[in-house]
């Protein structure tokens, strides 16, 4: 079986939608199952939703009236009969999401958040499967919170591997056309979950490796993984082919056309991943497999943005040695801050973090009371892998660097632009 993965960006209006079913007339639908993001920039949408909901805004019904809106006009472009079943599915689940915020007792701003995005997925499977088979293309819709079993962890859910391999191999359709949701998950009592922002990509990863698939695509807006994010550097070129390694560490240091979840399970398996643009789905785009990099030894560049950069230094001049160090992961950990790079010398030890969860302030009251605590916000790491002189002066150039690490085959800055 092969798994795509179509994004949000491939799926963001009628026209996306159709391009996607052309897609799979040109390269095959047998035996195949489409993870499928929430159209366009629907997740955002829902948490403006869920914001105004816990702000007990005057907007809320208007920030929902919204996304339906967008989907129904989506479905107006695809469907001339307004008395198609697919405009009753959609308005269904509608209902159930305005009926969970209207009847929602949970204060836990988690549980909520995981609730109501869901439905930006459960919507755009829905609109993808009924066109589809409307068009011709016999489907099998499936609701991946059946599948894919996770702990309670709302929003950055855990998958539980076990589970989640009994209940894909004996459900999941072979030889069909398959349509799930990417991102979501389900936990124990059966409450939505999602695997964090972005995490449809690891949905992919996920089937992968519990149907032994023979490849993983994810389409893209972008001809495959290049040296450079397209939209933030001039120049930047394609890369061919590349090593598990090469693309955990990119993913990993940022680069965002892939989630940095969904290269473990698929190098565990050895399972091919192809990034490739659903533009022109012919060109062969970028490879990513076991073994040698044959391309690139070009610099890539990544740049994070919204980074806190943390710097702790004792209160006593003592050493910040393994104790501390462990004591002050085991808080980043709790406080859920990623991080993304490291430096210490003595009595000082600096990171830059990403504060997903807006935890910060809660962390620097516990750290205060026992390190002198100094921090820059909204700074950008940047990394180049493979970095060279020129590569790294066209980086440095105009900028405050606030931190800077070099290791054999990788430069980091921290910069305040
Ligand atoms: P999806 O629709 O699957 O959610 P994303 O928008 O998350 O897709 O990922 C595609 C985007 O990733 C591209 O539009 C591009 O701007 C960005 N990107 C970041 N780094 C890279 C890179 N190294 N190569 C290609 N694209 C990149
Ligand atoms: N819709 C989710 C998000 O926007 C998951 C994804 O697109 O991968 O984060
Ligand atoms: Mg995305």
């Amino acid at each position: 079986m092969r798994i795509f993965k179509f994004g949000g960006a491939s799926v963001k209006d009628a026209d996306g939608i159709k391009n996607v079913f052309s897609v799979l007339e040109k390269v095959g639908h047998e035996d195949t199952l489409l993870v499928i993001s929430a159209m366009g920039k629907t997740t955002n949408a829902l948490e403006l939703v869920i914001k105004h909901y816990f702000e007990k805004s005057g907007e809320l019904n208007s920030s929902l009236q919204d996304v339906r809106k967008y989907h129904n006009q989506i479905l107006l472009d695809l469907f001339d009969d307004e008395e198609h079943d697919v405009f009753y599915a959609v308005n269904s689940h509608f209902a159930d999401l305005e009926y969970f915020i209207r009847s929602n007792k949970s204060p836990n701003y988690n549980f909520v958040y995981d609730q109501v995005v869901s439905f930006g997925e459960i919507v755009s499977t829905t609109i993808v499967s009924h066109y589809f088979n409307h068009a011709g293309l016999k489907n099998n819709w499936i609701d991946v919170r059946n599948f894919i079993k996770t702990d309670a962890t709302y929003r950055d859910a855990e998958v539980n591997w076990e589970k989640t391999q009994q209940l894909i191999s004996k459900g999941v359709k072979k030889k069909a056309l398959n349509i799930t949701q990417g991102f979501l998950g389900s936990d124990e009592n059966n409450f939505t979950t999602t695997l964090g922002r972005e995490g449809s990509d690891y949905t992919a990863a996920i089937f992968a490796y519990c149907l032994n698939a023979e490849s993983v695509t994810i389409w893209k807006d972008v001809p495959g993984v290049m040296n450079a994010d397209p939209r933030v550097f001039e120049n930047a070129i394609l890369l061919n082919q590349i090593s598990y390694r090469e693309a955990i560490e990119l993913a990993f240091y940022g680069a965002t056309v892939i989630h940095p979840k969904t290269l473990q399970p698929l190098q565990k398996k050895e399972i091919p991943l192809h990034v490739k643009s659903f533009i022109n789905p012919l060109l062969p785009g970028t490879s990513v497999s076991k073994g040698k990099d044959l391309e690139p030894q070009a610099p890539c560049y990544i740049v994070k943005r919204d980074q806190l950069l943390i710097s702790l230094s004792s209160i006593d001049f003592s050493f910040i040695m393994e104790e501390n160090i462990s004591e002050i992961f085991a808080l980043f950990h709790q406080y859920k801050m990623k991080v993304s790079l490291i430096q210490n010398s003595a009595i000082s030890f600096s990171v830059s973090v990403e504060d997903k969860f807006g935890n910060f302030n809660e962390l620097k009251a516990i750290l205060s009371k026992k390190f002198k605590v100094s921090y820059n916000e909204n700074v950008s790491l940047y990394t180049i892998r493979h970095f060279n002189k020129e590569a790294a002066e066209m980086v440095e150039k105009g900028k405050t660097v606030l931190l800077k690490q070099i290791s054999r085959e990788t430069m980091q800055i921290v910069t305040k632009e």
